[in-house]
């Protein structure tokens, strides 16, 4: 078994967030990570897998994988990343958010919420209001996100809005979260001192890319066999000499 350094932006948004630049498209965003050198890239919209399929597309048989993911509000408003392997999964999760999330859409207010095809045609636009919290508790998101197969990271937690830590004050006792996310804001250092509870977990590093220029800002290399979520959950708990390299 010969394991291979795969360096990868997990968490990356699309123009299908209202809060994303529109150029976010997939062959765009692609481009970018090519250009930055990253292998792997997870695409994780507030409350959306639906541009997930068409930037897989954009990246054809290409150099780069897309790990397909999505970033939930949970009712506490704090964001969970979701990262999946198959398309089954996802699909339940976005059922899941489907039945959880309320609320229109105000473009002029929240911004455009484009979805897309693989040539960056925009083929339409969401209505419901991607960027509102869900019904679902944390323990509830992180609960089903691993009973869709799934790996689920708590966002940006050095962060005070949207975060467990901001929201919580806490990672709450229990929580089978997979890793915790520092943002591009504060070293690893920094955060592991100003939030010890956080050396209890494995950590991440991901850009949080809501602009081109954004995308592999930060970034993680871990060692695996293929370029995915299955690996990648290997690699966090240093199965068979794998590890993750911050
Ligand atoms: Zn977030
Ligand atoms: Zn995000």
């Amino acid at each position: 078994m010969k394991l291979v350094t795969f360096r990868a932006d997990l968490h990356l948004h699309t123009c299908l967030s209202p809060c994303a630049d529109n150029e976010m498209m997939p062959k765009a965003i692609v481009n970018e990570a090519r250009r930055k050198g990253l292998d792997i890239i997870g695409i994780c919209d507030h409350n959306s897998t639906r541009n997930v399929a068409a930037v897989r597309r954009a990246c054809g048989d290409g150099e780069v994988a897309v790990i397909g993911g999505v970033e939930v509000c949970s009712e506490e408003e704090v964001h969970i990343l979701a990262l999946f392997d198959e398309e089954e999964s996802l699909h339940q999760m976005q059922q899941l958010i489907d039945v959880n999330l309320h609320g229109e859409n105000n473009p002029e207010y929240f911004g455009e919420q484009l979805l897309c095809n693989e040539c960056d045609d925009i083929i339409g636009f969401e209505d419901r209001m991607l960027i509102g919290a869900t019904e679902l508790t944390v323990e509830e998101i992180v609960e089903n996100i691993h009973r869709f197969g799934g790996l689920a990271i708590a966002s940006h937690v050095d962060r005070e809005a949207f975060s467990l830590i901001g929201q919580l004050g806490f990672v709450p006792d229990g929580l089978e979260i997979d890793a915790c996310e520092i943002s591009t804001l504060h070293s690893i250092t920094e955060s592991r001192d100003s939030i010890p509870q956080i050396s209890n977990y494995p950590i991440v590093r991901s850009s949080d890319a809501h602009r081109l220029e954004d995308i592999g800002r930060v970034s993680i290399a871990f060692t695996g066999t293929s370029p995915c979520a299955e690996e990648l959950s290997r690699a966090l708990h240093g199965e068979n000499g794998r590890e993750v390299v911050l």
